[in-house]
């Protein structure tokens, strides 16, 4: 990688908008939540993609190259590239594999020996990897006769998986493998996915997909990533960061948020209150607008007709009429969340002159 040093990575800090773009937001919608408005943090013009090494026939010819712009969604706080390669482009023939690593395989053993012990699993089990690269970590789960399923799309690691004694799929993770696995009998009870959620352009499909998979009471391991162990990370390996970012399209971040706050922190950045608040798609419906709701309760026709508040954005919210009623915590909320899909209509309150979002006729 030739490019500069990304100077900007202090930027990562803020949604500041970088000299020489127009000033105001981008285009989204975030991959996340589906905000409308992501702001360019890091611009690193038109790369060729991380990993794809040229034979020397290559050299003389021109390269593909692909737009690296990095954006920051205010609504959610994902980091995320702008440009979504074609993940065939980047995946089919994969030249890192995962047991280079020493410690990457002592870590995974140990990791796997701790698994099976906590969850007693065993020969009736199965422990499954979401890019699974050549089985550097299901293949110790295979050596204590717990059965595996690896899934990969690189063919190249795949073969050396199966070398290794590890069954893997060669195909991408998503809701349509998911429910191909599901529909087999073929559902997890433990679920690595290392490295690999940051790589995926369809983050909600993703997260979705791992529900469909896991068995009740099911484990998920995903990798830990903040957005101060990426920085630390980046300063360490300045040399590598044009290759993090080239191949990864998101980055998801959690934070820990204070205590005494009464709910989670929605994209308008106050707390969520139970049965008072509602996600709706912003391109629509301004954040922060009270939105009188008539609907019904869950599976009844008991009306539930309410003032509510625009208090929250998300990804599969798209449309002028359409919101999601935030029920609270607990099991009794979680019920009422899982059973809501109802009709509703929905009435938009709107200081009088403020223009309409999304061309939807003022009344
Ligand atoms: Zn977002």
């Amino acid at each position: 990688m030739t490019a500069p040093l990304p100077r900007a990575i202090s930027h990562l800090d803020g949604p500041e908008p970088q000299p020489g773009r127009p000033a105001g937001p981008l285009i989204g919608p975030c991959r996340s939540c589906g905000s409308a408005t992501l702001y360019p943090v890091l611009d690193l013009g038109a790369m060729p993609l991380a990993n794809a090494v040229l034979t020397e026939a290559g050299l003389g010819r021109p390269e593909p190259r692909h737009p690296l712009e990095v954006l920051f969604c205010p609504g959610c706080a994902l980091v995320q590239i702008g440009t979504t390669v074609a993940p065939e482009d980047l995946f089919s023939h994969y030249a890192y594999f995962s047991s280079y690593a020493t410690t990457a395989v002592e870590c995974a053993e140990s990791l796997a020996v701790s698994v099976i012990q906590r969850r007693g699993l065993g020969p009736g089990s199965l422990a499954m990897e979401v890019a699974s690269n050549d089985g550097y970590l299901l293949r110790h789960y295979v050596a204590q006769g717990v059965p595996v399923l690896g899934i990969d799309p690189a063919a190249n690691v795949v073969v050396a998986a199966e070398a290794a004694g590890v069954r893997t799929i060669c195909g991408f993770f998503g809701p349509e493998l998911a429910e191909e696995l599901r529909a087999s009998g073929r559902m997890a009870d433990v679920l690595h996915a290392n490295n690999v959620l940051a790589h995926v352009p369809d983050v909600n499909g993703f997260a979705s997909a791992i529900g469909r998979v896991l068995v009740d009471r099911g484990d998920l391991a995903l990798e830990q990533a903040s957005m101060q162990g990426i920085k630390a990370w980046a300063r360490r390996h300045p040399e590598q960061l044009n290759d993090l970012l080239n191949s990864n399209p998101s980055y998801v971040f959690f934070r820990e948020l204070p205590a005494g706050l009464n709910g989670p922190l929605g994209a308008l950045g106050v707390p969520l209150t139970a049965g008072r608040s509602i996600a709706i798609d912003p391109r629509h419906v301004p954040l922060g607008a009270p939105v009188f709701v008539a609907t019904t309760w869950p599976n009844s026709p008991k009306p539930l007709n309410r003032l509510m508040l625009a208090q929250d954005t998300g990804g599969a919210i798209r449309g002028a009429v359409r919101a999601d009623f935030f029920w609270g915590y607990g099991d009794a909320a979680g019920r009422e969340a899982g059973r809501m899909k109802q009709a509703l209509r929905m009435w938009v309150l709107l200081p009088h002159g403020y223009p309409v979002p999304g061309g939807v006729a003022h009344q």
